[in-house]
């Protein structure tokens, strides 16, 4: 077709491969539809730059004069107008580019992706095509930048027909007129192109005008030499991408031209507890257009969290999200940035300590994050990870473990890092440590449990332990521990006793130890276990096995105690003589129930008689009887024993679990025992 004469009106079919690709278009990227502008846009933008080269390079000799981009829309007859004053088209430039190329590669595009068509972002190599998505009818007016080409007009209703004829147009450079369709007209809306020349054009190097504004700023800060820059023009510039945030930590300027285009600035947010507010605000460009705000699969899922601008032409846009991750340049430039933000985290480390200790309680949750979920990351931070201990310490893993070696290693050479995760809670537990030349360390972050977690893994002989989670003298053990100083049935007894002053709700499991003198002489504990893997799988570990199963507490009774030797002394008083006929009693049963057990033991189960079971269960039934005689026994004892439900509601107390009417009962017997 490019031997048509230009002064007459001449029709065609556009390009064989694309006889169906309007309704495609129409069809598959709907949800995009908003896209069209972008695309307009830039492509004005691009053919711009390029009459800037042509003429930096003194190829065009005389002055290329204004080269803004102008939008302009009428809500009336439903139209907008993308001009700009580029390099412009001949009439060949327009069959090749608008009917051959372009409609060919869509053409091959759609085929090759035809079955994640719905995932497609970007569009780019559709380009133009984009716009009859919102248009019934698509009107080009465009003169060259060679001075004795004619100016063309090319219209297109929506179907694989156009027409091609002579225009009047004085000045260089392209007008791209859509009609939009009964379904868009509401594009045409001022305010409607407004939000979407902000959103995707507001940083793109060529000056764009909307209702005689400018929408744009030509060199956004990422684009400029950071020599040139000052902090405040960094913090400028976030506060202008994100109003409602704070001022972020520090940021990092990106630069790389090769093997691949890079540029960006990334901000480190402030994230104290929570993660989810922090994410997706990255938000990627490609050669200054916007594309996305959401990059996952384009960086590691931790540095989502970080905010800011991230442009790479280099990043393939219309590709599915899962074919993103497996780009090889996108690998690069994944693991650039990663290798960014880890160096200049070490940097700080090395050369500002003081100011990373300052901004360690904001940022300690993206390193936790970043460790448990990027290996290179994890193998980074070791080297610039600080602990933070209770008298506001703040030490590297390595100087840590120098510092507790001695004190903190268990009689089986582990050593033993104790923490805490709520300095007031745990107020007393932290004293008691620390009582014993113990330093303890503030854990206190969401991920405290999956990150401690992953210490122990990677590092051998290493345990965390919270410092409630035992009494102090056994959170190090260092010698084989006493056994209790009472009989396995006295133990049984009183264990009665306590579990009938122990809160109802609760799951309490009565133990008996010898601890020292000046110990408490009942103490609650957490498991580390137990308690750590609810919180693992409250913060969505997997685990749910352990976040369903109820809070459950040790109740440990100090029998070295002078008030629990009272105790057990009142009780071998007062309860005797009860206990032990008891105990006679249930010695026939018990042992008649024993050698039925035997005996049923070799035996299928239809070979057990009617009358045989009968016996089994009188027998059964009379322990039971008897094992409650004794409970009953024990209840009573713990009710003219004040002692026992003293120490243990002294316990539940400085455990913050004594509440209602269990907390005024105990302030009545507290008063009457004094
Ligand atoms: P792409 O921009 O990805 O190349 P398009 O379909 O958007 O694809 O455009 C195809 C070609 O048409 C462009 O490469 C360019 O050569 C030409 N073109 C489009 N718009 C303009 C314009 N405003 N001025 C000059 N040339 C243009």
């Amino acid at each position: 077709m490019s031997d048509q004469i230009n002064n007459q009106k001449t029709s065609g079919i556009i390009g064989v491969t694309s006889q169906n690709i309007f309704p495609i278009i129409k069809k598959f990227l709907y949800s995009d539809h908003e896209i069209f502008l972008r695309e307009l846009v830039a492509n004005a933008v691009d053919a711009t730059q390029k009459l800037k080269v042509l003429a930096t390079s003194g190829t065009i000799s005389e002055e290329i004069g204004q080269t803004q981009v102008v939008i302009r829309s009428d809500t009336q007859n439903g139209t907008i107008t993308i001009l700009d004053r580029g390099i412009g088209m001949t009439q060949e430039e327009v069959e090749k580019y608008i009917n051959q190329i372009a409609f060919s590669s869509a053409g091959e595009f759609l085929d090759k992706y035809k079955d994640q068509i719905n995932n497609i972002i970007g569009h780019f190599g559709l380009g133009f095509y984009s716009s009859f998505m919102v248009a019934s009818k698509v009107e080009i007016v465009t003169k060259s930048h060679h001075k004795e080409a004619p100016a063309v007009k090319w219209s297109c209703q929506g179907d694989p027909e156009y027409t091609i004829e002579p225009a009047d147009k004085e000045d260089r450079g392209t007008e791209v007129i859509l009609y939009l369709d009964d379904d868009s007209k509401s594009f045409a809306e001022p305010a409607k192109i407004k939000e979407l020349l902000l959103k995707y054009c507001r940083f793109l190097p060529v000056e764009i005008l909307f209702d005689d504004k400018t929408i744009n700023e030509t060199q956004p800060l990422w684009a400029r030499k950071p020599v040139d820059l000052k902090e405040e023009d960094y913090l400028n510039f976030y506060r202008e991408l994100y109003p409602m945030l704070e001022d972020p930590l520090f940021y990092i300027h990106l630069n790389v031209d090769y093997p691949f285009t890079l540029t960006g600035i990334l901000y480190f947010p402030k994230i104290k507890d929570k993660l989810d507010i922090s994410r997706n605000k990255i938000q990627l460009y490609c050669n200054q257009v916007f594309v996305t705000d959401s990059v996952e699969n384009i960086v590691p899922d931790f540095l989502t969290l970080l905010h800011g601008v991230i442009d790479s032409p280099d990043i393939p846009l219309n590709v599915s999200r899962s074919y993103l991750q497996s780009d090889s340049n996108v690998k690069k430039i994944s693991s650039h940035i990663t290798k960014k933000v880890s160096d200049r985290l070490e940097d700080l480390y090395k050369n500002e300590r003081k100011s990373l200790e300052e901004k360690w309680d904001n940022l300690k949750l993206f390193i936790e994050y970043g460790m448990l979920s990027d290996e290179k990351f994890f193998e980074r931070a070791e080297k610039f990870y600080l602990l933070k201990d209770t008298d506001n310490g703040y030490y590297s893993f390595e100087e840590y473990k120098k510092a507790i070696e001695t004190e903190q290693t268990d009689k089986d050479k582990h050593l033993i890092y104790i923490y805490a995760s709520n300095v007031q809670e745990q107020y007393s537990a932290i004293e008691s440590a620390k009582n014993l030349g113990y330093s303890v360390l503030i854990l206190d972050s969401p991920l405290t449990a999956h990150f401690v977690n992953q210490l122990e893994t990677k590092w051998k002989e290493t345990r965390f332990i919270r410092v409630d989670s035992d009494v102090a003298s056994k959170l190090i053990v260092k010698e084989e521990l006493e056994k209790p100083s009472i009989s396995e049935t006295e133990q049984q007894e009183l264990r009665l006793a306590f579990e009938a002053v122990v809160p109802k709700e609760g799951h309490f499991y009565v133990t008996f130890e010898n601890l020292r003198v000046d110990d408490q002489p009942v103490l609650i504990i957490r498991s580390e276990f137990m308690r750590r893997y609810r919180e693992m799988s409250a913060v969505g570990g997997g685990m749910n096995f352990y976040g369903s199963m109820p809070e459950s507490f040790s109740l440990v009774v100090n029998c070295n105690h002078p008030l629990i030797q009272q105790v057990i002394k009142q009780k071998r008083e007062k309860c005797l003589d009860q206990l032990s006929s008891i105990a006679n009693e249930r010695i026939a049963p018990q042992s008649a129930l024993d050698q039925f057990h035997k005996e049923i033991d070799k035996k299928k189960a239809d070979e057990i008689s009617p009358e045989q079971k009968e016996q089994e269960q009188h027998l059964q039934e009379k322990i039971s009887e008897l094992d409650n005689r004794r409970r009953k026994v024990m209840e009573e004892f713990a009710e003219v024993c004040p002692l026992i439900g003293q120490t243990t509601d002294l316990a539940l107390l400085s455990n913050n679990l004594l509440q209602g009417e269990a907390l005024s009962k105990f302030v009545k017997r507290s008063v009457s025992l004094l």
